[in-house]
């Protein structure tokens, strides 16, 4: 609606000037007991949140569109809608009502958005919640990006947009924010809001003003010079970062005091999964359901605090490449299954812990209540046995958690003495302090009980002497004290008594003597709720001045966690050590799927073998029907290599796994084709990337490449690739192929290092049995028909298609396929060899005669005169044409 600002009465004013500083915040306007939302603000809330929507008076003729929620219950519409991706500016009253003179002072006091909101009852407790900065500045990307409710920061540059999409899908962001530039990098931003469901807003651009940038980034950590936080090298990360920061300070208006350390990365210090092959893998979430159960981390997952859980999930998305750290966590696991017993025990202590990062950062914010003083308390009373029990580990690892981790006992001693067992939620109505904290708080406390002495005391006098004997001294929040009689005794009450209220059945009265008791009683307890605020918040912040210890001993304990959890899902679930070398080799014996395993009923998973290295075994062609376990098979490798640079133990009999670098899967698309892509094209898409950023070092998983097309064309380009793979000189690396084209069984021992195996299914009659059982050779049958029938196909079509299999013998792909294979001693490298040894001339005289020959086709196809051409005459022109070629 049109808004004439003049016409408005002043609040609504007020009102739309706070809207404009908020433009893309629903503006929740504080009005007494409601927050209100007003304009199009309105709307949008009545209608995300289904609200009521009513008018409001506004001095224009048209009420003001209008809806409103109740104060107390605010959070949850305002999680509500940042769920939804909306931000939303608080406005409070700044003043109290009762004092204000004209209207009430309001101020925005926060911003809430989905990447900084607080409200940790909100927010799943296993994962962080991350902010992301993003700029793109001559053709760099600097990344930034920030758990608030935990203090993490990190910072980076990547150079690549599909690097950058990477990180993106690693941290999995709730909020972007990021520069005009960035927006018109090409990045498909849509994509990120709807399937990736993140908030993402740019931002003005003095927020990437590098001076800027760069003092707030000195201001906050108080230093003078980025070398000291050793961000020297990242120009553009510091602008992402500097650029957060303000974001941060503008939102929640705050000091940021918990946000201690930023720490720069280099991407490449990590295997590199890509977004579709985290996907694929199911590291944290399964591809259909994107829930934790059936994920790997599902399976790795048996921390006990919420900070181990975070450490682990981002231990699972970033495997390391660097032998000396696998096997410095690979020690810490194996010398905790080996002390199991001191390890249930130091789990048991790090049950009651509760997630100190969260805590400490409402300690800083300033809205830690009591109580959560009091979880920090329990929580501390811990470390002293962790860490006492810690003592008996001798690993790196295990030694550098116990230096890291302060006992804390100073705070446990701090909160110990001034703060009570059970205190209440609320801040401001006392019942925190304990006694013998303060002199003060006692004494106050000592008037009250007097007092209320003294009121029994005063109502046995008054009793006595007016003889009413039902007289009784009681209390409410309006009238104070008073004294009340019932009617049956009215007659009796003394001239002296005032009279306050009269009910039905009794009366209310109050006596000079009274109100004097009751402003000693009432003003003690006033003082003392004041003071027991004032020496809590006291003790909040003498806590929060240690925010750097905290975290630190956090860290610890989270990492504690970690492989406390990996030890025992290794014992539990018979996972080994696996040996690392860096020599390419990956062997692994008796390997087993570590969620499949967990999914089928009891030890009925059968164990695979998996020998894959940079010569004689650099690709496995496997074949066999569907659901024989081709996928399970392959997916199991990459887990299990996978697993191994986490550090942590992995589901086979031995292993010895040669780092990969990165791991790229490409199976089904499913879950691609919101994007409006074909699935041949997504798959296309995805072997291009594959192709150009795998390396000699890389992991390659390729299920089923060229299904999406035609039989010949989906043959050639599964060919072809198998050819680009296995020759060294184009790339090399080791891939597991699994493919319905039988045809590709005749490149082993033609393509060298291509091997053929198969998963073997024994046949029983008409059916089929599934064996499970890699094998090495090809399969001969695809078995589609048995697999229909075990699948519940109807009988008519399963005899009919048996029909239709002997007529269409498929014979004629298979010669010629045999025909090209027999060739391929003329296989790509070779046959470049022989071009090699042409000498000039030759090679002259051959494009020569390509040339001629082309040229009478040209010379041919412009003489023809297409109008007067029939249909069979184009026919036959082009078919002469064709023989020419
Ligand atoms: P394919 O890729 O050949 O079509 P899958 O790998 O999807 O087959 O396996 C089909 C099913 O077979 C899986 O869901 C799993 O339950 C079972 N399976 C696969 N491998 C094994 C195994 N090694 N041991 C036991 N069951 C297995």
């Amino acid at each position: 609606m049109e808004i004439n600002r003049d016409k408005l009465s002043p609040m609504m004013q007020h009102y739309l000037k706070t809207k404009d500083e908020y433009p893309d915040c629903i503006l929740f306007y504080r009005l007494g007991d409601f927050y209100e939302m007003f304009f199009d603000d309105a709307l949008t809330v009545s209608r995300e949140l289904e609200l009521t929507l009513t008018g409001k008076d506004c001095g224009m003729e048209e009420r003001a569109p209008m809806c409103g929620v109740p104060f107390h219950a605010a959070e949850t519409y305002i999680n509500r809608l940042i769920e939804k991706g909306y931000k939303a500016a608080i406005c409070e009253q700044v003043e109290d009502p009762k004092q204000a003179k004209g209207m009430v002072k309001r101020e925005v006091v926060r911003v809430v958005t989905p990447g900084t909101t607080l409200n940790t009852q909100a927010l799943d407790e296993t994962k962080n919640n991350y902010i992301m900065s993003l700029v793109y500045i001559d053709e760099i990307f600097g990344i930034a990006v920030a758990d608030v409710t935990t203090g993490d920061c990190f910072l980076t540059e990547v150079n690549k947009s599909r690097k950058l999409l990477d990180e993106i899908n690693k941290f999995s962001p709730a909020e972007i924010i990021c520069n005009e530039p960035f927006y018109m990098c090409g990045i498909d931003i849509q994509d990120m809001r709807n399937r990736l469901g993140i908030t993402v807003y740019s931002l003005d651009n003095w927020y990437f003003d590098d001076e800027l940038c760069r003092r707030a980034l000195l201001e906050h950590f108080q230093v003078k010079s980025l070398e000291g936080l050793g961000l020297k090298d990242y120009d553009c990360g510091v602008i992402a970062a500097g650029a957060l920061f303000q974001y941060l300070t503008e939102t929640q208006k705050t000091s940021l005091s918990h946000m201690t350390t930023i720490t720069p990365y280099i991407t490449d210090c990590f295997m590199l999964i890509d977004s579709s092959s985290r996907r694929n893998l199911e590291l944290v979430e399964t591809l259909r359901e994107k829930q934790k159960r059936g994920s790997l981390l599902w399976v790795l997952d048996k921390t006990k605090t919420a900070m181990g859980a975070r450490m682990l999930r981002s231990f699972v998305e970033q495997p390391l490449i660097e032998e000396e750290s696998i096997n410095r966590r690979l020690d810490a696991i194996g010398e905790l299954n080996e002390k199991a017993i001191s390890r249930e025990e130091i789990r048991e202590y790090l049950g009651p812990v509760y997630d100190l990062e969260r805590l400490v950062s409402r300690v800083s914010y300033q809205s830690a209540n009591p109580r959560d003083l009091i979880a920090f308390k329990s929580s501390l009373q811990m470390l002293p046995y962790i860490r006492q029990i810690l003592g008996e580990f001798s690993c790196a690892e295990l030694v550098s958690v116990r230096e890291e981790m302060d006992d804390l006992q100073d705070l446990f001693q701090l909160i110990d003495r001034a703060v009570l067992e059970e205190p209440p939620l609320a801040m401001k109505e006392g019942g925190i302090i304990k006694e013998g904290y303060n002199d003060e708080v006692d004494k106050f406390r000592r008037a009250k009980t007097e007092g209320k002495s003294m009121l029994a005391e005063l109502e046995t006098k008054e009793r006595e002497s007016t003889g009413i004997k039902n007289l009784k001294v009681k209390y409410n929040k309006v009238f104070g004290y008073y004294l009340e009689v019932t009617n049956s005794f009215l007659s009796m009450v003394p001239d002296t008594y005032t009279r306050k209220q009269t009910l039905t059945n009794a009366e209310r009265f109050i006596t000079p003597e009274l109100k004097e008791l009751e402003d000693t009683i009432l003003g003690a307890e006033d003082k003392l709720f004041a003071l027991e605020y004032e020496l809590f918040a006291q003790v909040r912040e003498t806590i929060a001045k240690e925010v750097l210890r905290i975290q630190k001993t956090a860290k610890a304990i989270a990492r504690l966690d970690v492989f406390a959890s990996l030890s025992v899902v290794a014992q539990r679930n018979q996972y080994i050590r696996p040996k690392i070398n860096t020599k390419g080799v990956v062997d692994i014996k008796g390997g087993r799927h570590p969620v499949v395993e967990k999914m089928i009923s009891n030890d009925m998973f059968i164990p695979n073998d998996t020998y894959l290295d940079n010569n004689k075994n650099r690709v496995s062609v496997i074949t066999g029907p569907n659901m024989a376990g081709k996928s399970t098979y392959m997916r199991q490798t990459a887990l299990i290599v996978l697993m191994a640079q986490v550090g942590c133990f992995v589901p086979a009999k031995e292993a010895n796994i040669g780092i990969v670098d990165r791991i790229f899967t490409r199976v089904g698309a499913s879950d691609d084709l919101a994007s409006g892509q074909s699935t041949f094209m997504v798959e296309m898409t995805e072997v291009a990337n594959i192709l150009r950023n795998a390396t000699p070092k890389s992991l390659l998983i390729l299920d089923e490449i060229g299904r999406g097309t035609s039989t010949f064309d989906g043959l050639s380009i599964a060919w072809a690739v198998i050819e680009h793979i296995s020759n060294p000189k184009l790339l090399g690396a080791k891939t597991l192929f699994a493919t319905h084209y039988h045809e590709l069984t005749e490149l082993e021992g033609k393509l060298s290092g291509v091997n053929n195996y198969c998963i073997a299914v024994k046949e029983k009659g008409d059916d089929i049995v599934f064996l499970r059982k890699i094998v090495k050779g090809g399969a001969d049958k695809s078995y589609g028909i048995q697999v229909a029938k075990l699948a519940g196909v109807p009988e008519t079509v399963i005899e009919r298609a048996k029909e239709l299999v002997e007529e269409l013998s498929d014979a004629d792909i298979t010669s010629a396929v045999k025909e090209i294979a027999a060739d391929s001693a003329l296989t790509r490298g070779t046959r470049k060899k022989a071009q090699v040894t042409y000498d000039q001339m030759e090679l002259d005289q051959i494009s020569l005669l390509d040339t001629v020959q082309d040229n009478d086709i040209l010379e041919e196809l412009k003489n023809i005169d297409v109008g007067n051409l029939t249909p069979i005459d184009a026919l036959n022109t082009i078919y002469r044409l064709q023989t020419k070629l």
